[in-house]
Parts: C-alpha cells; sequence; structure tokens
C-alpha cells in the first residue's frame, strides 16, 4: 500500500504521516515513512541543489528534471523495494507535488510535466493521496515559510494550491481531501478511518 500525503507548505504532512505511521505500526504492518525531495544519499544531493538555489536561479525545466529525478531514484532505492516486501510506504510529496510547483506554479506546460512524472516513476500511483488543503496565507506561521512566501509571491503558491486541489477533483476516489485548519488528532482520525478501509 502506497500512501501520499501532498499540500502546501506548513500545512502539517509530515506531522500527519508520522501519525499515520505509528497508527499503522501498532497494527502491526510494516511501514516505512518517507519523503520528496531528498530521502535517498543522491536525493540529498539534489535536494540541496534545488533549495540552495534562491527562487529564479534555476532554470525552471532544470529545477523539474532534478525533482523527477530525486523521483526516479527514490522509487528504484526505497519505495518500489519496500513495496515489494509488503511494507506500507507513507510519503511526504509526490508527484501531485511536482505538477503544483514545477507545472502550475513555475508556469511549465502541465502535460510535459506530468508526462515526465510518469516517466520518472515508470507510472507507479499511490493508493491513496491525503490532500490537507489550506490557504497558503494561513500556512505562514514560521519565519522560513514566511520567507517562502514573500520570495516566491503569493500567487506562486495560490496556483500550486488550486491545483493539488484540481488533481484531487479529477481522482475523487484516490483522494481524502481535508481543510489542514481541523485539529491534528481530527485529521489523524479521518486518515485512519481511511486506510482502515484500503486494508481491509
Ligand atoms: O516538503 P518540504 O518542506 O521538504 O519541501 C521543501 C521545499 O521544496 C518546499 O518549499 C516545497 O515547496 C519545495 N518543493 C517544490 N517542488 C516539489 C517539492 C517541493 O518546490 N516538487
Amino acid at each position: 500500500l502506497f500512501i501520499v500525503f501532498e499540500g502546501g507548505d506548513g500545512v502539517g504532512k509530515s506531522t500527519q504521516a508520522r501519525r499515520l505511521a505509528a497508527w499503522l505500526g501498532e497494527r502491526g504492518h510494516e511501514v516505512v515513512r518517507t519523503f520528496e525531495p531528498g530521502d535517498t544519499p543522491a536525493g540529498r544531493e539534489i535536494r540541496r541543489l534545488v533549495l540552495d538555489h534562491a527562487s529564479g536561479e534555476l532554470d525552471p525545466r532544470a529545477e523539474a528534471l532534478l525533482y523527477a529525478a530525486d523521483k526516479a531514484q527514490h522509487l528504484y532505492e526505497l519505495v518500489r523495494p519496500a513495496l515489494q516486501r509488503g511494507a506500507v510506504v507513507v510519503c511526504d510529496r509526490y508527484i501531485d507535488s511536482m505538477l503544483a510547483y514545477q507545472g502550475a506554479g513555475r508556469v511549465l506546460d502541465l502535460g510535459e510535466v506530468s508526462r515526465i512524472a510518469r516517466w520518472a516513476t515508470a507510472d507507479l500511483r499511490p493508493d491513496l493521496t491525503v490532500l490537507l488543503d489550506l490557504d497558503p496565507r494561513q500556512a505562514v506561521s514560521g519565519k522560513s515559510v514566511k520567507d517562502k512566501l514573500e520570495s516566491a509571491g503569493e500567487s506562486f503558491h495560490d496556483r500550486a494550491r488550486q491545483h493539488f486541489l484540481d488533481l484531487a477533483a479529477e481522482r475523487p476516489a484516490d483522494y481524502l481531501v481535508l481543510p489542514a485548519r481541523d485539529s491534528e488528532a481530527a485529521i489523524a482520525a479521518a486518515v485512519a478511518d481511511r486506510v482502515a478501509a484500503l486494508l481491509s
């Protein structure tokens, strides 16, 4: 089972991924909790490359290809082997982040970005994507997020948010969309309910 958390910066994806992994572990499942970009040795270098460059410094196509390379390596090294041995993989960000940020955010052709992402992942799709939705202005809690919002421009994050929602609307059966302002416990309970249904 491959479960992905998606959504903007600062919406609580990693907190919820951690809670779901703990919930699954308590029920005896082997869980691999992971994230993109950067959860392999090569990925860590790619993450440094993409995140150390101030917005606008990297060509958007170069940036998209670096994210795609991170994905390919992540699947090869970590995600596919885990799925093959029957583990549940809980991943913080996946293809939708690439479509929302590199596609809708950086205004690259969405069809092209999608083809690159599908190619990089050999079309491995999550069994469930949990989208934590929040107005980017309300996600501005930490200073680093605030700096990012200011440097990237709010419209970048608005376009990304809208695209996350559009992707979920295209395939509602594959998504659980939750308002990220709900309490941490309420979100965790809703996610656990949905995952329990998938496991039964
Ligand atoms: O989720 P995490 O905080 O690790 O993401 C690091 C940064 O990379 C975030 O600011 C996020 O917006 C950005 N990112 C991106 N495109 C992706 C994945 C992440 O711009 N495909």
